[in-house]
């Protein structure tokens, strides 16, 4: 069975692309940093409810040594490795006077260096693989690479970054292996559970189709791409239509 590395899979939106691959007939290394709980909980609903198979690995996608070793991990377990999602990424909320450049170094860590990490440990193992239509990296953006973010400049950076790096790497990896983006708009998960009433009522005036999205609605995006032999160096912008407003 082909497999999938989907990174920061314990919780959210990578979760339920692990969850959607395993129903697709994909074996899934749940990758986590730091909730073990989580992710063994994930791979052990995978397990009962589908006929995949799945471990939960620990590594810091940030981490180029802990990147390839999560990449090593994969292709032990399962033999294969035909996808990559990069979905590992954190945020966080401060003015730039307040940001140090140490936690500006951190967000890029994860959310952009991580995803080179990770692409470059899994590149000889994806073009090994015979995956139709093709190999394929899917890397997790958002719609703040477009607009920005005055409290999160860090977090629009890195996400602008992610756009850079897919369109390179899709060229690169031409045409052996696929590469594509996600933007989601605003998704319930725990990434967005600290927002106020208010700033909720705010944001959804700005969603024409008048819900905030869902993790599976991230998991439809990862699924299409993830198939779609005709598409490379693109990014699913997935919203609501927040980016029209
Ligand atoms: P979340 O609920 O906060 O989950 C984040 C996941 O990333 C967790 O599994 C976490 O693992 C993992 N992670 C964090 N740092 C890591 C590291 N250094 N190495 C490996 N794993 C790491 O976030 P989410 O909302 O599902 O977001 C998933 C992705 O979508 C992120 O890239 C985020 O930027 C992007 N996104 C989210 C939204 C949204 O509205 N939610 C919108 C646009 C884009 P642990 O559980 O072990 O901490």
């Amino acid at each position: 069975m082909p497999a999938v590395l989907v990174t920061g899979s314990s919780r959210g939106i990578g979760r339920a692309i692990a969850e959607r691959f395993a129903r697709d007939g994909y074996d899934v290394a749940v990758n986590y940093v730091s909730s073990a709980q989580k992710a063994r909980a994930v791979a052990e609903t995978i397990q009962q409810n589908t006929d995949s198979e799945a471990v939960a690995v620990r590594g810091d996608v940030g981490d180029p040594e802990e990147a390839a070793d999560l990449v090593d991990a994969t292709v032990e377990a399962f033999g294969d490795l035909s996808h990559v999602v990069n979905n590992a990424g954190v945020d966080q909320h401060v003015h730039t006077e307040d940001l140090s450049p140490e936690d500006f170094d951190s967000v890029m860590d994860t959310n952009v260096n991580g995803a080179f990490n990770v692409t470059k440990a899994a590149l000889p193992h994806l073009k090994e693989s015979d995956a139709a239509p093709t190999p394929s990296v899917t890397n997790v953006s958002s719609i703040l690479a477009y607009t920005g973010a005055p409290v999160e400049c860090h977090y629009a950076a890195s996400k602008a970054g992610l756009l850079g790096l897919t369109k390179s790497h899709a060229g690169d990896f031409a045409p052996d292996i696929r590469v594509n983006a996600i933007a989601p708009g605003h998704i319930e998960t725990d990434m967005t559970a600290d927002r106020t009433d208010d700033e909720k009522r705010d944001e959804m005036a700005n969603i024409p189709v008048e819900r905030f999205g869902q993790p599976e609605d991230i998991a439809d995006a990862a699924a299409y791409l993830r198939d779609a032999g005709f598409v490379t160096g693109e990014t699913l912008n997935v919203n609501g239509g927040e980016l029209m407003r």
